[in-house]
């Protein structure tokens, strides 16, 4: 009965005959908001094009946002799109599902270079968050604290993006654009991450600094991926700094001046300079000096660290 009160005239008839029974209801949540739970991506781009919703994953950040509100236009829950989840390898690239949650992240088997991207899920909420929160949420929330942003900036990753009319990729430096700014459009999905293969045997790591050892907000966090020749000296280097700028920020003068250093005591190699591309601010966590202060430190320790596995 409720279903059938729920059930919107206005709405295309093919959004529900796709849909099986279980999820083909739709809840009204207020006046014209609709519930929608697609099984597939083809589905998932219609009934967000149709209805102009907005996109649930795993639901992290996204019901926290609504603080004790109820959401004000019609939600795609696309939780149900296993053609999203885990990750694949092609000759090119290899391929994070959107869906990917950060749980199956730490457990798949995965090449060196994504040490610091699993250092990072790990590092994310609790396990229950980790659970339940995704690859693709945590990117497309773009908070300037989101842990995953500066180890996929350091593995050079690409998002692609899919809406009813076509599908585009772009590199993640540019499709995050400020704080809770993206290039997405409200009617495009973020179907995957690609990193591109070469760099798999590269060593990396990553370092988070908040108030706390477990479950914070990042006051700072840095990520790095090295190759070293065999003269064990650096070949190419990858260093991103998070929560101390509005979005995550690769140090590219640094990587240019890492590049045929020693392996041994390449911490040494960072200076403040390195760090003028980042604009920290102050706020309740730490004051942008400390924020300064404290990237350098991490950026210092990380490359050390990480030179000590390369
Ligand atoms: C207690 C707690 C602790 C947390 N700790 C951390 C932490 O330490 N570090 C950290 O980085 N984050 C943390 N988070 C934030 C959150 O868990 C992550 O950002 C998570 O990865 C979000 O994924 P999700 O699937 O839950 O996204 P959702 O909440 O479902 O969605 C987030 C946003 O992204 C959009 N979206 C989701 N998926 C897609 C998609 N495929 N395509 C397009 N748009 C999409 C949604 O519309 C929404 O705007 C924490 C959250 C909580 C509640």
């Amino acid at each position: 009965m409720f279903r059938n009160l729920a059930r919107p005239l206005y709405k295309p008839r093919h959004l529900y005959k796709n849909c099986v029974p279980a999820e083909r209801s739709t809840l009204h949540l207020r006046g014209h908001s609709l519930y929608f739970r697609p099984n597939t991506l083809s589905e998932a781009v219609h009934a967000l094009a149709a209805s102009g919703g907005q996109i649930l994953a795993g639901g992290t950040d996204f019901f926290p946002s609504l603080v004790d509100r109820p959401p004000t236009a019609s939600v795609v829950d696309i939780s149900g799109l296993h053609e999203l989840k885990g990750v694949i390898r092609d000759a090119k690239h290899i391929r994070i599902g959107g869906l990917t949650t950060w749980t199956e992240i730490i457990k798949t088997q995965l090449p060196r270079c994504f040490d610091a991207l699993k250092l990072a899920a790990r590092e994310i909420g609790g396990i229950q968050i980790q659970n339940r929160g995704t690859v693709a949420g945590n990117l497309c929330n773009a908070s300037p604290a989101a842990d995953s942003v500066p180890p996929l900036l350091a593995l050079d990753a690409e998002v692609e993006l899919v809406s009813h009319s076509g599908t585009r990729r772009m590199p993640l430096t540019q499709f995050i654009l400020g704080n809770r700014k993206t290039q997405r459009q409200p009617d495009e999905i973020l179907s995957q991450v690609l990193i591109p293969r070469g760099i798999e045997n590269a060593a990396s790591t990553f370092l988070k600094l908040g108030v706390r050892r477990y479950l914070v907000i990042s006051i700072a966090m840095v990520a790095v991926v090295i190759e070293k020749d065999s003269a064990a000296r650096v070949r190419q280097a990858r260093v991103s700094v998070g929560s101390c700028s509005v979005v995550a920020r690769r140090l590219f003068e640094l990587e240019r001046d890492l590049i045929g250093a020693p392996i041994v005591g390449l911490g040494a190699c960072a200076n403040a300079a390195h760090l003028n591309n980042l604009s920290p601010i102050g706020d309740v966590r730490a004051t942008a000096a400390y924020r300064r202060d404290a990237a350098l430190k991490l950026v210092q320790r990380v490359l050390d660290s990480c030179a000590g596995t390369a």
